[in-house]
């Protein structure tokens, strides 16, 4: 049973701190401060979580993960107990503790009238301090089915899947047609908000248990889809939503102009340590992102650590409301303002503005111009700037 005054008795929220722009600049590690992150803050913020008797967090939450039980737990100290709590209902909180959007923290019944529990935080300390201490185990079925399953695609639905189904004893084999697992987490996700390390750990744990993995196969290209179909009892499609959204405007076919994922694939392989031939890179140039949402955050971070000359992102929305409209009451997910962590680390943001057309020399390169006349490129409240020279890639996102 909670204490039922916690929330009264603590009504700061407190998160840990992140490092310092100029520092975490100069690396591809976690922006967070692993040394901000103590104990009796932690167990201090569980204790915030009233267990409001209908907990809206549940219905927040799209794993239907029982977080009051685990924020008890936590403020009693009882770590085993709270990641068994939480692993009954996510195979994976150390990748949901650092990258859902957590809208189980807008449903929060604390958040009618107090910041809300740091739901997301709390999630991502109870997986962390569980593989410190070692209680994170392989599951091994006690017997096998004899069924074979196929997984096709090991981004965290394909992996997920994967892990159930082994531990049910079906005998689970994942294609993917990447060089690494991950899918999305590993060359879409940068590093500053997933480091690779939770998704190798995860691996091996999956590894013991007996899921096996098949890297650099693509299902429909070196298997046909009926010969994996033969080869096993179920097919298990998990595949994703890898197709970009073009923007076929005049232009567009100028150097210079890339698609978000291969810049990001190539700045996540890069980090690795990897050699990629020809990266994009946005060292030393102007950059305009085109697009306001998350991948187009994590192309700025990436820009910026690339040392970008510029990043300039263009969003074709207006500004959002930065506190919760009354159209969006308490418990719905409200669209706010976001300022994400590569939006503290720099560049600007223009909102309104509707990319018309691409301008480029006669090499074919894309230009940047602040020309009054020429920036009819854009539409929208963007303020002239004097043109600097060199040229820059867009990345569309
Ligand atoms: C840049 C970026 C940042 C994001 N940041 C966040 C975030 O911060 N928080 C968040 O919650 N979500 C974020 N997302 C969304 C999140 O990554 C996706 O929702 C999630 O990865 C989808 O998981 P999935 O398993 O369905 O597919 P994916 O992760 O896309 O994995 C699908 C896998 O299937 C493989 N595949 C496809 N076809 C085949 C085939 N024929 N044969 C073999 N393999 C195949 C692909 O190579 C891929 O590895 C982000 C997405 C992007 C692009």
């Amino acid at each position: 049973m909670a204490d039922p005054q916690g929330f009264l008795k603590h009504r700061e929220r407190e998160v840990p701190k992140s490092r310092p722009v100029p520092i975490r600049l100069l690396d591809w590690k976690d922006v967070k401060d692993e040394l901000s992150k103590d104990e009796p803050t932690l167990r201090r913020q569980a204790t915030r979580c009233m267990d409001c008797g209908i907990p809206f967090c549940h219905q927040g939450c799209p794993l239907g993960n029982i977080i009051p039980e685990w924020n008890d737990l936590v403020r009693q100290g009882q770590w085993e107990d709270a990641i068994e709590r939480l692993h009954a209902t996510n195979n994976f909180p150390d990748f949901t503790g650092r990258i859902c959007p957590a809208p189980c923290e807008t449903s929060c019944v604390l958040g009618i009238n107090q910041p809300a529990v740091t739901i997301k935080n709390i999630e991502a300390e109870i997986i962390d301090r569980a593989f410190a201490d070692g209680t994170v185990t392989p599951h091994i079925p006690q017997r096998q089915t004899g069924k074979t399953v196929a997984v096709v695609g090991s981004g965290p639905a394909g992996l997920a899947a994967a892990q159930q189904l082994t531990r049910a004893g079906h005998t689970v084999r994942v294609y993917e047609r990447d060089d690494r697992i991950g899918g999305l987490m590993r060359y879409g996700v940068p590093d500053f908000k997933l480091e690779k390390i939770h998704i190798d750990r995860r691996i091996e744990q999956m590894e013991a248990e007996g899921t096996r993995f098949r890297t650099d196969v693509e299902i429909g290209k070196d298997i046909t889809w009926e010969e994996l179909r033969a080869r096993y009892d179920s097919v298990l499609v998990a595949t994703g939503s890898p197709k970009p959204r073009d923007l076929p405007l005049p232009g567009r076919d100028l150097d210079g102009i890339h698609y978000a994922m291969p810049y990001l694939h190539q700045g996540n392989q890069a980090a690795a340590g990897e050699t990629v031939e020809n990266q994009i890179t946005a060292e030393g140039k102007h950059v305009i992102v085109i697009g306001g949402g998350d991948t187009g955050s994590d192309c700025i971070g990436t820009a910026l650590r690339q040392k970008a000359a510029s990043v300039t992102t263009l969003a074709i929305g207006k500004e959002l409301p930065h506190d919760r409209p009354d159209t969006e009451p308490w418990p719905t997910d409200p669209r706010v303002f976001e300022v994400s962590s590569s939006h503290e680390e720099g560049g600007e943001r223009h909102f309104l503005a509707s990319t018309v057309e691409f301008l480029g020399n006669e090499a074919g390169q894309v230009l940047r111009s602040g020309s009054p006349k020429r920036s009819t490129t854009l539409t929208g409240p963007v303020p002239p700037r004097p043109a600097p020279s060199g040229t820059f890639p867009r990345i569309s996102c």
